[in-house]
């Protein structure tokens, strides 16, 4: 590799909003088979809203909201963002015997009661049976939402339906890799039915859905063990493992420092594009060396 092509590679990335950290990443873009990309913050604005509030039988929305929000209280995840956001106005109970499940919800008391909020997997694995709500919630996820499932007392009161919008160049990011010849993945610790339906909508070739957050670096492994070259953008601490177990870790600007230092590119602009055209400027440097 002529350290000159290399060099000019760089500053035109960076004079572009792409940092390059290491002068390498810039070659093996080059030869980049994949790219995964985490969901949220990453291919969506990663500001989710409650868009919808479905209470059990004997229940109203306020009451799902104001239970949903005292326990959130615990959680810094989006989710509890946006839950507190909609609960803004309610008095909310105090809660004590917090517990936080990565990568499926929360847990706590308020009002002598135990309380939480979190994904079907986390319902199933304490024994709570959605009940009615059940078909809500797998229509719900159908559609993209985010589900929140509120139970108190070993039973579901509520649903909570969380949408976030994907980047605007999302779509068109992923079309102009897919006409590069790269393959894209989305990685997400969200439902399947969620991820299957955003995925569809954005025109993701490999849909891996309930990572957990310790597996996001397994999946990458996986994917190097058949064979690919695989890049990783991606916006969160629980993506760091994966941006530096990936050939060519991208972090999105706006992410955690934590994401930022792990990955040898960083979008400055947070624009999922800018990976189009870092792979584009990998391409037309390497031409120049050879
Ligand atoms: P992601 O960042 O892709 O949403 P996470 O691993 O953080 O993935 O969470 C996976 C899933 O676990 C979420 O989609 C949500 O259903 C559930 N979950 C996690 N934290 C919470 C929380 N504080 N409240 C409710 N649900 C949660
Ligand atoms: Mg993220």
């Amino acid at each position: 590799a002529t350290p000159m092509a290399v060099m000019v590679g760089t500053g035109l990335g960076a004079a572009h909003g792409i940092l390059i950290k290491d002068a390498a990443a810039l070659e093996d873009a080059v030869k980049l088979d994949v790219v995964i990309f985490d969901k949220t913050g990453t291919l969506t604005m990663g500001q989710p809203k409650v868009e919808q509030v479905v209470p059990g039988p004997g229940f109203d929305e306020a009451t799902v909201i104001a239970t949903a929000a005292a326990i959130e209280q615990g959680s810094e995840h989006h989710i509890a963002v946006a839950v507190l956001e909609r609960a803004k106005g309610l008095a909310l109970p105090p809660l004590t015997d917090f517990a936080a499940f990565e990568g499926k919800g929360v847990r706590a008391v308020v009002d002598g009661r135990t309380v939480y909020s979190g994904n079907r997997m986390l319902m199933e694995e304490n024994g709570i049976d959605l009940g009615p709500l059940a078909a809500r919630s797998v229509e719900l996820q159908g559609a993209g939402r985010t589900v929140a499932h509120i139970a108190q007392d070993g039973r579901v009161i509520g649903l909570i339906a969380i949408a976030d919008a994907p980047r605007p160049t999302a779509r068109e990011t992923i079309e102009r890799l897919q006409a590069l010849g790269v393959k894209v993945a989305m990685i997400t610790g969200d439902n399947l039915g969620t991820a299957q339906r955003i995925g569809r909508e954005l025109g993701i070739d490999i849909v891996l859905a309930e990572v957990l957050p310790g597996d996001k670096a397994a999946k990458v492994k996986e994917l190097q063990a058949q064979g690919n070259k695989v890049g990783m953008v991606g916006d969160g601490v629980n993506d760091a493992p994966a941006l530096t177990q990936s050939d060519v870790g991208f972090a999105i600007g706006a992410g955690t420092d934590v994401a930022i230092e792990s990955a040898k590119v960083v979008l400055m602009r947070s624009d999922t594009l800018d990976v189009v055209k870092a792979i584009e400027l990998s391409r037309a440097t390497l031409r120049k060396m050879h």
